[in-house]
């Protein structure tokens, strides 16, 4: 079940601020707190999904476009598609795919090399 207080439906209700860099009809991109590379930005659907399934599992075809647009959008926004260096895109899914925050959210990495794909596995 949804969670109504995790953090990303905080910022999509104005409780708490973020700092957003894109909008559209269905989804927000905002800059993540903790930046793990020059550039990470977080894009989120505006409806209440928790991850990547719930979202295409319920979510309309005009989320579900809007939502992968808006990704295009921002890395279009960011100059940093494929000729322009590339990025990486990141959805963690659940306790295995350690995910923090229970709203579906894709994280945009880039501006610098983003290096292997996973650390090392550890404990
Ligand atoms: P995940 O582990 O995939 O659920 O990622 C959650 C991400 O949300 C992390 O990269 C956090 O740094 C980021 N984050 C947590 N709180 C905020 C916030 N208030 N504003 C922006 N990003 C946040």
């Amino acid at each position: 079940m949804y969670d109504e207080n995790n953090v990303f439906a905080k910022i999509l209700c104005g409780e708490i601020p973020c700092k957003k860099f894109y909008e559209s009809d269905y989804s927000l991109a905002f800059e993540d707190l903790y930046p793990q590379r020059k550039i990470h930005m977080l894009v989120i659907p505006k409806g209440k999904y928790i991850d990547l399934d719930d979202f295409n599992a319920n979510a309309t075809k005009e989320e579900v476009v809007d939502f992968f647009r808006a990704i295009s959008e921002v890395s279009s926004k960011l100059k940093i598609q494929a000729m322009e260096g590339g990025y990486r895109i990141i959805s963690n899914i659940g306790a295995n795919g350690g995910q923090e925050v229970p709203h579906l959210h894709f994280h945009i990495l880039g501006g610098e090399r983003v290096g292997r794909m996973l650390a090392p596995k550890t404990g």
